[in-house]
């Protein structure tokens, strides 16, 4: 879940079943969320339960870098420093890297004239799944404006990289807060759900599917306690012209959060993002995952039977299995 690695990228569809998994980096681990914590940005095991940030998580929010940064990060600033077009350098200074991806780096930045910070994903473009992952983003977010929506500022592109300028997130990923509180009770839980099914219901509206909601990429705009969600990261999303049949075919999403219709290759429907905020839903009350398996095989038939327990706050005791899916678990949620 975690690491940008973990993403199932489009794939053609095949007419075989559960072979899926090519470009994913198997996982050995802890049985809980904080398996995704698996290196830091140095390679170093972070243990289970450990406060440290993900490698991906933003780790200085707002403006200031920490005054004495570890050599590393210092190090890795002026990697990824050396990286940047000259256009982009000349009108943004790069602060620090706070994300990293198969084929992205985010870095925050501080626009020169206005001191206005903002984040840079740079993409690399060399290869086929680079340009396929930023034609998606770019596709959706040339034409999205929504309080719950990372918001695109510019773009500048060379031969082997795009950059793109969005809004800065300070506040961290909801997956960083999942990990720091546990859990979260059932009205901090609706809270965040509605800012998502806001941006979701208006991606929908117009023909956009996600199909890549994970708590990764649900981002906190700051880092109080009253802070909007936003989504961010379209690289696996379907972007749907007028008149376009609604129906889906590639294979992609992040293993735990795919919904059955895709494993089982069939067409499908912007449902898939539903289905996701099930799984969503369960890890914000109960702080585990619904389904998982260190074996993606077993982890994909357990999703495509449906069966989960769910040990609710109010019925710790009394674990309940049933056959479902986590659909319901948002429904059932969303009535409250
Ligand atoms: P990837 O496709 O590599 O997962 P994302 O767009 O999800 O790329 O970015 C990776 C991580 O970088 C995010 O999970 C988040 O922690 C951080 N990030 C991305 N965009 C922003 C942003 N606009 N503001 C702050 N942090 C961001
Ligand atoms: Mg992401």
């Amino acid at each position: 879940m975690g690491c940008g690695t973990s993403k199932v990228l489009p794939e053609p569809p095949k007419d075989v079943q559960l072979d899926l998994v090519k470009k994913v980096e198997p996982y050995t681990g802890h049985s809980d969320i904080y398996k995704h914590f698996i290196r830091d940005d140095c390679g170093a095991v972070i243990k289970a339960g450990s406060p440290s940030p993900p490698h991906h998580a933003n780790p200085y929010p707002g403006n200031a870098l920490p005054a004495h940064q570890p050599e590393p990060r210092k190090n890795k600033v002026a990697k990824y420093r050396a990286k940047f077009d000259p256009r982009v350098t000349a009108k943004y200074d790069i602060k620090a890297l706070i994300g990293r991806g198969s084929f992205s780096r985010v870095v925050r930045v501080e626009h020169k004239a206005t001191k206005q910070p903002y984040a840079i994903k740079m993409i690399e473009t060399k290869y086929r799944e680079g340009r396929e992952v930023c034609e998606s983003e770019l596709s959706v977010l040339r034409r999205v404006r929504h309080t719950n929506i990372i918001q695109l500022i510019e773009v500048f592109e060379t031969q082997d990289r795009v950059y793109m300028v969005m809004e800065l997130a300070t506040g961290g990923e909801l997956f960083d807060r999942i990990i720091a509180k546990g859990s979260f009770t059932e009205r901090d839980a609706t809270r965040v759900l509605q800012m998502v099914l806001d941006g979701v219901r208006y991606l929908h509206t117009l023909g956009i599917t996600h199909r890549d909601l994970k708590p990764e990429n649900l981002l906190y705009y700051h880092p109080g306690t009253d802070s909007k969600i936003m989504i961010t990261d379209f690289g696996l999303a379907s972007a749907r012209k007028k008149g376009d049949d609604c129906l889906m075919k590639t294979t992609c999403g992040t293993p735990e959060y795919i919904a059955p219709e895709i494993l089982v290759r069939k067409p499908y429907t912007n449902s898939v993002d539903m289905w996701a905020l099930g799984v969503i839903s369960y890890i914000l009350l109960s702080g585990t995952m619904p389904f998982e398996d260190d074996n993606r095989t077993r982890l994909y038939r357990q999703i495509l039977k449906g069966k989960y327990s769910y040990s609710g706050e109010e019925k710790k005791s009394c674990v309940y299995k049933r056959p479902g899916e986590p659909r319901n678990v948002l429904l059932r949620f969303l009535r409250l």
